[in-house]
């Protein structure tokens, strides 16, 4: 079996174990299914925890990590007939998948459900076409650097239109309930002084990586990241494409989008485009700083499986999220954040986003709110807020993923109706919106209220 991604990485997964029960086809794909060892534990609701939210919520054992393991062996075995990858049963089980990560980091054996649903998703459609809202959400970002001129007004039009968004409905299955992200009228510009190479040698330099969803939709955050950054004593660098990368005018984008919904060539060319403006910085030791977690956290860890080498693995390695940097400069010393206390009428309520806590970031979330004096704040349990990307845009998952929500951030920001909430996610500040009406913001922007003026 050909497959879309690099599993090389399990190469040796289950080798010389008479148990392991390796699928007969797939090769080291098999071996990464079949990595699980029936434990039950993700269809475990007794236990607090991220995983496996679609099991939670439905009771449904195809719904759970296990189940969907189960499934894909059968078809691996060949039960499921010769086109196994379309079998329906399977293709629902992976449908109910958010992609948290909830089994990475919580199965025991780390079952790494999220990457397999993307090689599913591109065996799929490989043989049965992807279809058109796929297409719509998985290439979003690149159309928006096109043509955002046009699809800003066509979105607020959207919101606006019931007809409209019935039509949505009809022919894209988007929910018409569900307002869609509107794009800002100030997108991120890069400025020419962020642009060039470093010259001030007196100063710190760090690299920001601005994602497409702080570049499009929340442009304050990466301008609030940049000021933090600048008034913590940095020299902030923000990467472009140059001449010689392609699509040249095109500003770089993860490609998260188009990986979360299997297309996979399509995520591999914006993989190298990225890597290619940001290899030198790496190759020099700079830090590339991230804002969007499931954006930094695609350089850092699904770039790998991505088969583009040396240069994955070098830019993986400096990739870091902003808490998680501030945290690290401030342990060596290096970080000069001046911040006074804010006033809020009520603890800080704060949504750790699945990827986020999927690589235990929020410790460091933890840490940089420390950084402000006297500040008063509760982390929600972790749990997926349901939104998950698009899945809570799309008709029929809507109702599924408010029971995520309920799962425990609902019912956390129901309990403070006073309470400003912090969200890192671009998908949980959009889910709290919808369901809650406040805006959450990013860490950067509590940062940047908190900093002492310059005198
Ligand atoms: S996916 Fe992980 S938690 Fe679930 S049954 Fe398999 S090994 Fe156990
Ligand atoms: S990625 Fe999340 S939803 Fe998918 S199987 Fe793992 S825990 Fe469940």
């Amino acid at each position: 079996m050909k497959t879309f991604l690099d599993w090389s990485a399990y190469e040796n997964a289950g080798m010389g174990d008479a148990y392991a029960d390796i699928p007969k086809t797939g090769g080291d794909f098999a071996k990464a299914v079949a990595v699980c060892i029936n434990s039950g534990q993700c269809e475990n609701t007794d236990t607090k925890g991220m995983m496996c939210p679609s099991f939670r919520v439905t009771q449904n054992s195809s719904f759970s990590t296990g189940g969907r393991v189960r499934l894909l062996k059968a078809a691996l075995n060949g039960e499921l007939g010769e086109l196994p990858f379309t079998d329906p049963k399977l293709a629902e089980a992976m449908d109910s998948c958010v992609g948290c990560k909830g089994c990475k980091r919580e199965c025991e054996n780390s079952v790494d459900m999220a990457m397999i649903k993307q090689e599913f998703l591109a065996q799929h459609q490989a043989l049965k076409g992807t279809p058109k809202r796929n297409r719509l959400f998985a290439f979003l970002p690149i159309w928006l650097s096109r043509y955002r001129a046009s699809l800003r007004p066509l979105i607020r039009w959207r919101n606006r239109s019931s007809l409209l968004a019935r039509l949505g409905d009809n022919w894209f299955g988007i929910n018409a309930q569900r307002r869609l992200p509107e794009p800002t009228d100030k997108p991120f510009i890069t400025a020419s002084e962020n642009r060039q190479a470093v010259t001030d040698a007196e100063k710190q330099q760090v690299v920001l990586f601005v994602d497409s969803y702080s570049r499009y939709f929340s442009s304050q955050i990466a301008q609030a990241a940049q000021a933090v950054l600048a008034a913590s004593g940095y020299h902030v660098i923000i990467p472009e494409p140059t001449a010689e990368t392609a699509e040249a005018h095109r500003p770089l984008c993860c490609g998260r989008s188009l990986l979360a919904h299997g297309q996979i060539d399509a995520a591999k060319a914006e993989a190298k485009r990225v890597l290619e403006v940001l290899l030198p910085y790496a190759e020099a030791g700079y830090n590339i700083v991230g804002l969007e977690p499931s954006c930094l956290l695609a350089l850092r860890d699904d770039y790998k499986s991505l088969g583009l080498g040396e240069m994955a693995e070098t830019v993986s390695k400096q990739s870091i999220l902003f808490e998680e940097f501030l945290v690290r400069e401030q342990m060596a010393k290096r970080l000069n954040l001046n911040l006074q206390p804010l006033s809020l009428d009520a603890p800080l309520l704060v949504q750790g986003h699945c990827h986020q806590n999927a690589v235990g970031a929020m410790k460091a979330m933890r840490k940089v709110l420390k950084m402000i004096p006297k500040l008063n704040f509760e982390l929600i349990p972790p749990s997926c807020c349901g939104m998950a990307g698009s899945f809570g845009l799309e008709s029929e998952h809507a109702e599924m993923s408010k029971d995520m929500a309920e799962l425990a951030l609902l019912p956390a920001l129901r309990e403070a109706p006073e309470a400003m909430i912090l969200a890192n996610g671009f998908s949980c500040r959009e889910q709290i919106h919808a369901h809650d009406g406040r805006q959450a913001v990013h860490v950067a922007e509590l940062l940047q209220s908190a900093l002492v003026p310059a005198s």
